[in-house]
């Protein structure tokens, strides 16, 4: 790890006056000081946002607002998160990085590409250029949607996928002022410029989550497929909604996980549902094109198979519920 300066904001204006060229703010750290450790990031300054009165979970007249320093637990627990939301969350990490990682950091993970981890094999995201070492190598859990000759790494938050699922917006603040962005536009495919990831700008920080008011996503679910049953990422997940009446789909929510390279909408199948009676064939029927326009790599083909099925069983089990 290298030196860096360490300040610890007491509010938002000091905060956003501290950060410049080469700055990072620290909320749990549990991506960050992981990364600086491993000299993947090496900020020159460090700045605490601890203190910053970015807290609380409270339903507004444009939806739920999540503050960015809520923690994963806490949001996991509060009886006024959607159900995709809570199960995302409970099924994310381990219950310690739960209980230190806040939404705005699960927000801006950076990818778990173990290449990327590693400053000594080549990573266009890391280091534009220098080549992408999962292209060869070992490819077995990464994207086979939205990827690029130039990366292929997996998008790697289970929240954000129910947060796109839902259609829900951050708010960024800077010197310059604040905008609302919706989360399905903030997130950028790798193209030729893999490292940039998102649309943040220099100097700016997450304060909230508003997820829009949906009542009937109160019906809703995230199914997750790993290779172990517990902290572990994602092969491949669904987060889906439904509002059913009087037999029939009225509307759809599905986005998808551990297979693209940002949290991936899915408008086709959510049309395919729509107007059907919920029923497993139309389960079946609609996630049948979920992976189109999938480039799968040498080692993960298995995840085309695997999304339809993990978005029938996401839509199956709800329907269960019901
Ligand atoms: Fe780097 Fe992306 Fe390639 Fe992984 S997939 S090595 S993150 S460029």
């Amino acid at each position: 790890m290298r030196a860096f300066d360490f300040t610890a904001a007491r509010t938002l204006p000091e905060a956003l006056r501290l950060a410049g060229p080469g700055s990072a703010f620290l909320a749990g750290g549990t991506t960050l000081v992981d990364l600086m450790k491993l000299d993947v990031l090496a900020p020159g300054r460090v700045i605490d946002i601890n203190r910053l009165p970015l807290h609380g979970i409270r339903q507004a007249r444009d939806g739920l607002r999540i503050g960015a320093l809520e923690r994963m637990s806490d949001v996991a627990r509060h009886p006024k998160t959607y159900p995709v939301i809570a199960e995302a969350l409970a099924l994310s990490a381990s219950p310690q990085l739960r209980n230190m990682a806040s939404i705005g950091g699960n927000l801006l993970q950076r990818t778990r590409c173990g290449y990327f981890r590693d400053v000594h094999m080549a990573c266009n995201r890391r280091q534009p250029g220098s080549g992408c070492a999962a292209l060869t190598g070992d490819n077995r859990t990464h994207a086979i949607l939205g990827t690029s000759d130039a990366c292929v790494a997996t998008h790697p938050s289970d929240l954000a996928v129910a947060l796109v699922a839902l259609d829900a917006s951050m708010r960024l603040v800077s010197r310059s002022g604040e905008r609302l962005v919706r989360l399905a536009a903030f997130y950028r495919p790798p193209g030729d410029t893999p490292q940039v990831e998102n649309d943040l700008r220099p100097g700016e920080l997450i304060t909230e989550v508003v997820v829009p008011r949906l009542p009937w996503a109160r019906h809703s679910t995230y199914v997750k497929v790993r290779d172990r049953s517990s902290y572990e990422f994602a092969l491949a997940s669904a987060a889906v909604a439904l509002d059913v009446r009087g037999g029939v789909i009225r509307e759809a929510r599905v986005a998808a996980g551990g297979v693209g390279t940002v949290p991936w909408r899915l408008p086709a199948v959510e049309a395919a549902l729509r107007g059907k009676p919920p029923t497993r064939a139309t389960f079946e029927a609609a996630a049948a094109p979920a992976a189109d326009g999938a480039r799968p790599l040498r080692g993960n083909a298995f995840k085309v198979t695997l999304l339809k099925r993990t978005i029938v069983r996401a839509l199956t089990s709800l329907e269960g519920r019901s």
